[in-house]
């Protein structure tokens, strides 16, 4: 991946992620504890700030980065599970980008457990790479993905607590994570 296209990805997901702060944050309310907009939201900030400060040389050091912003400013979930989702993508950032956002998918599913199907984040990123890679994936294709997201019934994190109710409620992992596919199509890669 260029330096250039890495940085402004980053940058595009952190305005659609302050735009939709308040969205992300009251798809959590009814499935989670209402911080997924607000974590997100202060992760990014952080990530802006950064990459303003100390403009990265590589598209590596652009995602490791945002990892380690991620990782020591957002607390919940979110925090730690992108975190490593960034860390292993600036590993392979050399590599095809469905290769790239694979490695990605592998450290988040290292660092939470989930599987296919319980309702988290996994369930868009697994997908998403999928069409990818098969040149399917488009905004409609992401939202769709996000949305089919909504049925599921949780079995991993804070939704889980909520058992039955989780199912009708979009997850706000997912959602997040759409915007961030979204934003890396938007960079015409
Ligand atoms: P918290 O749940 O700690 O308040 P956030 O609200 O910021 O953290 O993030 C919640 C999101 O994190 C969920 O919507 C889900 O997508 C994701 N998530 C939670 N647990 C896991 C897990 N074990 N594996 C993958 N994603 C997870
Ligand atoms: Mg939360
Ligand atoms: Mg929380």
């Amino acid at each position: 991946m260029e330096t250039q296209v890495a940085v402004q990805w980053l940058l595009a997901f952190d305005k659609k992620i302050q735009e939709n702060k308040t969205y992300l944050t009251d798809l959590d309310t009814p499935i989670g504890d209402g911080d997924h907009g607000a974590n997100m939201a202060r992760g990014m900030e952080f990530v802006r700030k950064a990459l303003e400060e100390k403009p990265p040389k590589t598209a590596a050091d652009a995602l490791k980065l945002c990892a380690m912003q991620l990782l020591s400013h957002v607390g919940g979930a979110s925090g730690p599970l992108y975190g490593s989702a960034f860390l292993g993508m600036s590993m392979h950032a050399n590599d095809s980008l469905p290769d790239m956002l694979h490695c990605g998918l592998e450290q988040i599913q290292k660092r939470g457990h989930a599987e296919l199907g319980e309702k988290t984040m996994v369930d868009f990123w697994g997908p998403a790479i999928e069409q990818l890679r098969n040149g399917e994936l488009t905004c409609d294709s992401i939202k769709a993905l996000v949305d089919a997201t909504a049925p599921m019934r949780a079995t991993k994190g804070r939704a889980s607590y909520t058992g039955e109710r989780s199912c009708g409620h979009i997850d706000p992992g997912a959602a997040s994570s759409g915007m961030l596919f979204c934003a890396l199509l938007e960079q015409g890669v």
